[in-house]
């Protein structure tokens, strides 16, 4: 048996409930006789698993309702094990694997083999739709979540695609750091969609992943960085991250309160001399923060949609603050697999920009409190952890 923080929608339910329990569950193992598709897969033991803002919806049943039930309807069973940012060690591999992935490149340090540690992309595509087919596996029409819509990986052992996984160098980046590279790559393909050189970027959302992007959008030529949230601690973090200016903006009373905040928005606009900013980037969630990145955007701007919530919103008088002004608006899913991975860890490895190291000292807090052994999980030491830091990771196994 293994270890995994689960959801079980008999005995746990959705509605009144709200947490992930510690369960046994079997071994995962990899049995072509029973099951062809394993000959594709790998076992692995897992070392280090980020925690992420959708496992944060889980725990307090505000998102993935729908998809968690759904997926677990048609696999006609009940339990769900949670998460999907990991690292960990290859510990068996199905026959087909070798041929398939593992690469041939004798100069190539990491591959795909058994012993090798890995990360690897949540998003589980099918390869055969027409996305897929045309190398847009990120807009897959098949696709899964790891811990969503299938197993995840908050467990000691788990069985994985082994297509989905990306080879890890612990030499260029620490483990810790590449248990995370789901989500900076999420920033990554957020800030490689159009060009940042010289441009003054807006970021509405300091969370993980818009931390992540102050980063980047610094690192890839950004003239001006502001960064926008509800949360003073964040702004705090989002300076030393090299935010050149901050603005606290006011919670709304309802999430889904559709309406700009005009305090900020009138704020971007005395920084930006009146122009308004190039690039919007939306990493918070509510459908007040896309019309605050709309509206916060100069005449042939792009806005960058990235946070996720279910449900409808208004764009008011959509004609004239889009259309007219020429806005171009684009939506970032997942991450390019794996373009984003490549770019990723040539800018986490190379040491001279220091994003590496901001990520470990500034959003993981150099390790203190930030990584949470697995095995002592309770959920009220948890849930304080994971509302005291703006990122944490578990640690598995050694
Ligand atoms: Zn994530
Ligand atoms: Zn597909």
């Amino acid at each position: 048996m293994a270890k995994a923080l689960t959801y079980d929608e008999k005995k746990d339910g959705w509605e009144k409930s709200r947490g992930f329990v510690m369960r046994e569950v079997p071994m995962p193992v990899l049995d072509e006789k029973k099951n062809p598709d394993d000959a594709l897969a790998v076992i692995l033991k897992i070392k280090y698993a980020g925690v992420c803002g959708s496992d944060k919806g889980m725990w307090y049943r505000t998102a993935f309702r729908d998809m968690v039930h759904e997926s677990l309807k048609r696999e006609k069973k009940t339990l769900r094990i949670t998460g999907h940012e990991f690292v960990g060690e290859i510990v068996e591999v199905g026959s087909m694997v070798p041929r398939l992935y593992h690469d041939p490149d004798e100069k190539n340090p990491v591959k795909i083999e058994k012993g090798a540690l890995v990360s690897g992309d949540s998003h589980v595509t099918c390869g055969r739709c027409y996305q897929c087919r045309i190398g847009e596996a990120h807009v897959c029409l098949n696709e899964a979540i790891l811990g969503i819509s299938i197993d995840g990986i908050f467990a000691e052992h788990v069985k994985i695609p082994a297509k989905n996984l990306w080879a890890v160098d612990v030499r260029r980046v620490r483990p810790e750091i590449a248990a995370i590279y789901d989500p900076i790559g999420n920033a990554v393909h957020a800030c490689t969609t159009v060009d940042f050189r010289g441009q003054r970027v807006a970021i509405f959302g300091a969370g993980p992943i818009g931390m992540f992007a102050i980063l980047l959008a610094r690192n890839f030529g950004a003239a001006k960085v502001i960064a926008i949230d509800v949360n003073p601690n964040n702004l705090a973090m989002a300076k030393e991250l090299g935010a050149h200016e901050t603005i606290l903006i006011a919670k709304k009373k309802k999430q889904y309160e559709w309406q700009q905040d005009e305090e900020a928005v009138s704020r971007v606009m005395e920084l930006t001399y009146g122009k308004g900013v190039d690039i919007a980037m939306e990493m918070a969630g509510p459908p007040s923060s896309l019309n605050n990145c709309i509206v916060s955007t100069r005449r042939g701007g792009h806005v960058i949609a990235f946070g996720i919530k279910d449900g409808d919103m208004t764009i008011p008088n959509f004609s004239r603050t889009v259309i007219v002004r020429g806005l171009t608006l684009h939506g970032i899913i997942g991450r390019r697999i794996f373009g984003t991975w490549q770019i990723a860890q040539r800018v986490l490895s190379n040491k001279s920009n220091g994003i590496q190291d901001a990520v470990w000292n500034v959003i993981l807090k150099g390790g203190k409190g930030t990584i949470l052994d697995f095995k002592k999980f309770t959920p009220e030491s948890f849930e304080k952890s994971m509302n005291e830091h703006p990122k944490i990771v578990f640690k598995i196994n050694d």
